[in-house]
């Protein structure tokens, strides 16, 4: 298909653009590129002015594009969403700290909330001004979440939680949060969950900050100790909590699947032409240049197989489990590629430090953070099934919990 913009979509490009460099300056190379929620510099100074840049975009227009205008929304479409990405990239912004909150929330709560809830929810989060936080993942449920025990237990007209959650991104930061929880043990794996959108300043709710390797602290253990929800932040039907936990897991994976984000193969270029090899430029090494070659047909192919992924949304089509494939891959290659550039650096490679490291050190801050990406939002290996099972039709993964009472599957014995 034609990638070019059709009239229509280079008028929103040139309105979208032209917005963005009005109220923002463009990036430069020398730029810091880590200062998202998984990067070292969140801190409160941070916040407002992620607060201040939603609320700025939110009174423009640009908040929350694909949302539906009664929401706040613009109403645009998928394709319309991509270019005004493309052009926000291009210039400096705060860092990302709402994708869940909008990007995987706010859909949440507009299919299976009540209209009340949605009331009461929507409009600040639409604005920036309250912060969201995902509290599914549990240290025995991830991949197989539904296999989560943290309980939830009616109490009159609220419901008493307890137990842990992990990996919570941005908690600490957070306003609200939305809970999976088992509310009935006796039910099979899947029938026994209830959604609940949480006060995070409920007493009882104990955050702990997870320092990462990169030195961040974007993620936190969430401990919830007889913490009282109200029913009336109960998303969906008692025990329907897997059925809305799969919104805003599609949600999430519509979010971070694409494909887009390949390696940058032109700063590999750069760097090997600033650094030496055997008292050369390492541009001038064969091999060097052969390694960059390759890196930049795997950016290539990797971005023709994400334009399917346009190609769907521009005719208005849902993308199917093959957008996987851009997140299996791309995490490769992106790690691949900073391994590289760290190498490339020699010694310097070792030293993680913005000031003496090459390029501010992003390639380290790229080696230690992209696993992080390989696994959230689904592993690797979680990808291949989903490619082997539903791109490649190959055989199910063999699942020996089905139809049982959750309290009933066995596990291992209790540590002593
Ligand atoms: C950067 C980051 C941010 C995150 N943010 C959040 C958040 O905000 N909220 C939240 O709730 N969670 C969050 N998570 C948690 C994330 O969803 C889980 O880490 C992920 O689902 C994997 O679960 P796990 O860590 O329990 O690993 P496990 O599921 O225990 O996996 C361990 C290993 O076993 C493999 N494995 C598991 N199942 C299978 C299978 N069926 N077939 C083959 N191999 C398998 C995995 O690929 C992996 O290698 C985040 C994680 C990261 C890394």
């Amino acid at each position: 298909m034609d990638f070019n913009d059709t009239p229509e979509e280079a008028e929103f490009r040139a309105e979208a653009r032209a917005w963005l460099r009005a109220n923002a300056d463009l990036v430069s190379p020398d730029d810091d590129d880590d200062g998202d929620l998984l990067g070292e510099k969140l801190n409160p100074e941070i916040v407002t002015q992620c607060k201040e840049w939603q609320k700025k975009k939110a009174d423009a227009g640009w908040a929350c594009l694909t949302w539906p205008k009664d929401f706040g929304g613009r109403g645009a479409t998928a394709i319309e969403n991509v270019i005004w990405k493309q052009e926000e990239s291009k210039v400096k912004t705060p860092p990302e700290i709402y994708g869940i909150g909008l990007g995987m929330c706010g859909p949440t709560i507009m299919t299976h909330g009540t209209e009340e809830q949605k009331k009461r929810w929507i409009p600040d989060m639409m604005v920036g001004q309250k912060i969201w936080c995902q509290l599914f993942s549990e240290p025995g449920a991830g991949s197989d979440l539904a296999g989560l025990r943290s309980s939830a237990v009616r109490d009159g007209d609220d419901w008493i939680v307890n137990g842990q959650k992990i990996w919570t991104t941005g908690a600490q930061i957070s306003d609200w949060g939305i809970l999976v929880v088992r509310s009935d043990p006796t039910a099979a794996k899947h029938a026994g969950l209830t959604y609940f959108v949480v006060d995070m300043n409920s007493p009882g709710v104990e955050i702990r900050p997870i320092t990462q390797i990169n030195g961040g602290h974007g993620f936190n253990e969430v401990f919830f100790t007889d913490v009282r929800i109200p029913d009336a932040n109960r998303l969906g039907e008692v025990g329907d909590g897997w059925r809305v936990a799969i919104t805003t897991l599609m949600n999430e994976r519509a979010s971070i699947g694409g494909g887009g984000g390949a390696g940058n193969s032109s700063e590999l270029l750069r760097l090997a032409r600033e650094v030496q090899l055997d008292g050369r430029p390492a541009i001038e090494n064969d091999a060097v240049r052969q390694k960059i070659a390759r890196f930049y047909t795997r950016a290539k192919a990797l971005q023709f197989t994400g334009n399917r992924t346009l190609t769907a949304l521009s005719r208005g089509q849902t993308p199917g489990p093959e957008s996987s494939l851009g997140k299996l891959v791309g995490g490769v290659l992106i790690q691949d590629m900073a391994e590289f550039g760290i190498e490339l650096a020699g010694m310097a490679g070792a030293v993680d430090d913005d000031e003496f490291s090459a390029d501010g050190a992003a390639w380290q801050e790229r080696f230690l953070s992209i696993p992080g990406l390989r696994i959230a939002g689904g592993t690797d290996e979680v990808l291949r099934n989903i490619i082997s099972e539903r791109v490649l039709g190959l055989p199910p993964e063999v699942r020996l919990d089905k139809g049982i009472a959750f309290k009933d599957i066995p596990t291992g014995p209790p540590s002593s």
